[in-house]
């Protein structure tokens, strides 16, 4: 890559119409062009133009049967990335929106993820685009084992081993392994996510969100602050963002704001942990909408139709999906106050968002550093998986905020500026990509 707009305008030629994935690669492109000038020896063997193909796409049919006995059919598919440093690893996402370019964009975001954790994790990504909202747990297994019967000949614990992201949680994990386990009549650590009473890890439902607070504590302690007391917004109201409650909430701080596609709820006073409680039976087990909590939770309004960006606050985490805060949101959120970015999803942020807080100079964690938590805990499920032991609940936490904290260690290690701002993007993108381009070039050319 010698330019970056005629490398971009060649990923664009050869992936018309995947959005998502030319924003991810031009970002990344933009982080490392200064770093491949120096470092000439990636630009010679073509690292990163590599990189940019996936090293097997799988596309196939998933067809099941409904309640009333009719025949669906969904798209499923499965983008293994990258194994420069170790299986492919990822998770599997079911929502109505899913298609190549969404999939490959998250593949390529998860290998400088997962070589940021410092664990032997390859790339990956999947999904379909089945939509659990609305369907009966039968017609979800239904879905599953389907899904499961074409993908089971492509993945293996030393392979490839899928986990969660959104539309797939506890339940549908425990459907898919079922499933695998049938086809194969083998018990072995093939997704991550598991529950706890089959080879599931103390502490992976809650990683992806402690670790995000973790990172967010590690960017304060550079300006001396701490969470204590501050204003928190957080979006979506799923895994990610349930968990980062909990933990804002355990260290001290006010969580005013939560989300789902419909709209956003606001309650001034902050969440407390019963209303925390109230949004987890809501969501994970009567599989109902964020409007309800404005009923059952005094002091809480909803809004319908609106994300909660122009709530002011110190700290924002979105947790919902990508492109969910507009250069606009961005303005709005620093207009207001708001010093901090931990990004819970992947992705969330537009752009020229990113360039709005940067230029704002407040501490902006991008999501392959601040999310990274989740899928290093399944790195941890499949180190105990492996080993056949399970490590306790302190043991897990402890690890993961240990990796939190490397991690944040090497973002400032490639992203320190002259000034002394850290650029967060810069820093995760450069160290991610280091540890993969020198395991390639000690691959060969394969
Ligand atoms: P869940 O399915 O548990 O929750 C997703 C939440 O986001 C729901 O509240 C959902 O609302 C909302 N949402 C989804 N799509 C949209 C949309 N298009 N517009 C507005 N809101 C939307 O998923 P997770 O919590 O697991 O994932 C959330 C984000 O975190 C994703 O970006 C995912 O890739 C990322 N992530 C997840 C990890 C994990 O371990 N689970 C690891 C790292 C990143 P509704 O119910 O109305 O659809």
């Amino acid at each position: 890559m010698e330019n970056v707009q005629e490398f971009m305008a060649g990923v664009v030629r050869k992936n018309p119409g995947e959005l998502e994935f030319h924003q991810a690669v031009e970002e990344v492109a933009e982080s490392i062009a200064p770093f491949l000038r120096k470092n000439p020896q990636y630009a010679e063997a073509n690292i990163i133009e590599r990189m940019i193909i996936p090293e097997r796409t799988v596309i196939f049919r998933v067809p099941w049967l409904d309640d009333n006995q009719k025949v669906q059919v969904n798209t499923g598919y499965r983008i293994e990335m990258n194994s420069a440093i170790g299986p492919y690893k990822g998770g599997l996402r079911f929502h109505p929106s899913v298609n190549l370019g969404i999939l490959k964009f998250l593949a390529f975001e998860q290998v400088f993820k997962n070589s940021l954790t410092t664990l032997p994790m390859g790339g990956g990504k999947g999904g379909s685009d089945f939509d659990p909202k609305g369907k009966s747990d039968m017609e979800v297994m239904k879905f599953c084992q389907s899904f499961m019967s074409e993908l089971f000949r492509h993945i293996g614990p030393n392979t490839d081993v899928p986990a969660g992201d959104i539309g797939v949680g506890g339940r549908e994990i425990g459907y898919m392994f079922g499933q695998y386990k049938k086809l194969t009549n083998e018990f072995t650590g093939i997704l991550t996510g598991k529950g706890i009473n089959w080879g599931g890890s103390l502490i992976r439902p809650e990683a992806t969100g402690y670790g995000c607070v973790y990172f967010v504590q590690e960017m304060l302690k550079t300006q001396g602050k701490d969470l204590g007391g501050k204003v928190c917004t957080v979006s979506g109201s799923g895994n990610v963002a349930q968990y980062t409650v909990e933990k804002l909430q355990e260290l001290g701080a006010k969580v005013v704001t939560l989300s789902d596609s419909g709209g956003y709820i606001y309650k001034e006073a902050g969440l407390t942990e019963k209303d925390l409680q109230f949004v987890f039976e809501l969501k994970n087990v009567k599989r109902g909408r964020i409007s309800e909590c404005a009923n059952a939770i005094e002091g809480c309004k909803y809004i319908a139709g609106e994300r909660p960006w122009s709530v002011p606050c110190d700290v924002a985490f979105p947790s919902a999906t990508q492109n969910e805060i507009s250069k606009k949101d961005a303005e709005t959120l620093v207009k207001n106050g708001c010093y901090a970015i931990g990004e819970g999803a992947n992705m969330p942020t537009v752009p020229d968002g990113v360039k709005v807080f940067q230029k704002a100079k407040i501490l902006y964690a991008p999501g392959k550093a601040a999310n990274a938590g989740g899928v290093a805990t399944s790195g941890l499920e499949m180190s105990q998986n492996s080993i056949r032991t399970a490590w306790t609940r302190e043991k897990v936490d402890q690890k993961l905020r240990n990796i939190k904290i490397n991690i944040h260690e090497r973002c400032v290690e490639y992203g320190k500026q002259k000034d002394g701002y850290i650029n967060y993007v810069d820093g995760a993108n450069i160290a991610g990509f280091v540890k993969v381009a020198d395991a390639m070039l000690d691959q060969g050319v394969v």
